[in-house]
């Protein structure tokens, strides 16, 4: 095993913190470098070889998982960064993070102007029928007050526009 294989290898074990397997990767890591390849002792060799395939057979499990869970997270990050947009929030921490270069902590939904596209695409919909909601709701009230007195409705539900 290679210096730099070494080295790949304990960078993509520490994003596996927790994981059984990388328990098991680091077992196998510590009996490849303990393994005598010199040795003219044809089990210890085979040992070794299928100790070997083991560890290679889990690293590009491994590899293989880190590229999904890469594109997982790529898919993530741009879907945030839409409803950012669509409710005028920092795109980058959501204003979660005083250390934020871009927003310094103020960028909560609300502390931009909303972009026009995932407005209408994400925000619309929603108040859409929230006013809905709220109109049926004052309708049955109304039918329920009117039989029995004069009180107002509540106040309408006014959807702001950005
Ligand atoms: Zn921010």
């Amino acid at each position: 095993m290679t210096a730099s294989t070494e080295t790949d290898t304990t960078a993509l074990l520490s994003q596996f913190a927790g994981d059984p397997r990388a328990a098991q990767l680091a077992q196998l890591m510590t009996a490849l470098n303990g393994g005598d390849r010199a040795t003219d002792n044809a089990d210890i060799k085979r040992q070794y070889k299928k100790t070997l395939e083991r560890f290679k057979s889990i690293v590009k499990d491994f590899k293989r998982e880190n590229r999904r869970l890469r594109e997982v997270n790529n898919g993530l990050l741009a879907h945030s960064e839409l409803l950012a947009g669509a409710v005028g929030a920092c795109p980058e921490c959501w204003g979660e993070d005083r250390a934020c270069e871009f927003c310094e902590g103020d960028g909560g939904p609300g502390a931009f102007f909303p972009e026009n596209e995932s407005f209408e695409e994400f925000v619309k919909p929603v108040l859409r029928m929230v006013r809905e909601n709220m109109s049926r709701k004052r309708q049955k009230q109304n039918t329920e007050t009117t039989m029995t007195s004069t009180t107002q409705p509540p106040a309408e539900y006014e959807e702001q526009k950005p």
